[in-house]
Parts: structure tokens; sequence; C-alpha cells
């Protein structure tokens, strides 16, 4: 199911040896004019996959958004991320200048990475507890806060490092988690954005093996 705050869902079909993603399925390819008939039935469009989730509707993930605005509209690849952690019931927990913040919304559009693997049904029961009284420790209180060193991720690495400890797993530290949580992320979001933007403004956007192409209709 795609809710609005994910962005409208895009389609992908071939036409002039090109795929070329839309809001839906055009009468006429935006290329060379030329009625889309039967020949692109037989190769039915497909649906682009949208890399953003509805956060509050994830159980045990870690999020990412960024700090102002949405991905979709304000994103730009450079901008400041704030990260989070669901709990079972889609509260995310996060860090910033005012404590651990347990937020019911604002997490709409964000990007999720699963946090257990499937079958830890044990730690997917205590999860909720874990997560409040890991929060509720003093390295966590709002006058600890800094900006660069004590800050939204250090509260989540920490958290994963826990349930990693756990499950008896390694630990991660900073560029490993950034290498592993955050970099694939980021990166797919940034091409879907750009195909985005690319739509809302020519109303398609085209990929030839070249590289890629927007034009006007
Ligand atoms: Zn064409």
């Amino acid at each position: 199911m795609h809710s609005m705050e994910a962005g409208k869902p895009l389609i992908k079909f071939n036409h002039c040896k090109r795929s070329i993603y839309s809001f839906g399925v055009p009468r006429c390819c935006p290329l060379c004019q030329e009625a889309l008939g039967l020949a692109e039935l037989a190769n039915a469009p497909v649906s682009a996959c949208s890399p953003f989730t509805n956060g509050h509707q994830e159980k045990c993930c870690f999020l990412l958004r960024p700090t102002q605005g949405t991905f979709l509209r304000e994103y730009d690849g450079k901008s400041d991320l704030h990260v989070g952690i669901t709990n079972t019931n889609g509260v995310v927990y996060n860090y910033d200048g005012r404590g651990v913040q347990r937020d019911r919304t604002g997490w709409e559009q964000s990007l999720a990475v699963p946090l257990l693997q499937p079958g830890m049904l044990g730690l997917q029961d205590q999860w909720d507890r874990y997560l409040e009284d890991f929060s509720a420790h003093g390295a966590w209180l709002p006058h600890r806060y800094e900006e660069d060193h004590h800050n939204c991720y250090s509260y989540t690495l920490t958290f994963i490092n826990c349930i990693l400890a756990t499950e008896g797993k390694e630990q991660l530290n900073k560029s490993e988690f950034t290498e592993k949580y955050v970099v694939p992320r980021t990166r797919l979001a940034s091409k879907y954005i750009v195909l985005y933007r690319a739509i809302e403004e020519h109303g398609f956007y085209a990929i030839e093996h070249g590289g890629p192409e927007a034009g006007s209709p």
C-alpha cells in the first residue's frame, strides 16, 4: 500500500529502446508520440518501488529521514539526516538536544532498515522493554547531547550494538555502521529522488543505455 506521504507511485515501461518512468501509463510515448498499444500491453508496465516507507508502520527498525523537510521535496544528498529506532507499535525513539523523544508522527516518509532477523521472536517480545530501559539511561539526558559526538547516531548505534551483543554478534564501529545501515539506503533514495523530481517537472523520465535523459512531453 502506498500512502501519499511516501510519494505518488511510479510506473516503468519500455519504448524507443528506453525505460520510461512516469506517474501513470500515458496514451502515447512521450518521446516519439506513437500511441501505446498492444505491443506495450505485452510488455506490461512495472511499478518502480519507492524506497520510502511510513516509519510508524515498521516494527523494530532503524529509520532515517532528513532533519528538516522530507526526502522527496527537500533532500539534496547532503542534507543532515535524523535517525531513530521503532518499537513494536511504530513509536519512533530518537535522541536530540531535548533528550530521548518518542514520536508518534513525523516519520511518515522514512528509509527503514529491519534490525531483527526473521525468527528472533523472543527478542521481539522484549524489544519495547529493552528500548525503554536503554532510553532511560543517563547517557541520553538532554545536557549530554553534543551535535557532533553524542547525537542521534550515537544513540541508535549504541542500541544496535546492544541488540547485536544479545544475538551474540560482533559490534559495529561508527564507520561500519554508516557503511552498512546508512550509505546503501541514502544512495538508493538519491536515485529515486532524481527520477521523481524529473517526472514532476517533465511528466516522464527516460533512461537509455548511454545514460539518463529527461525532456518535455
Ligand atoms: Zn516511443
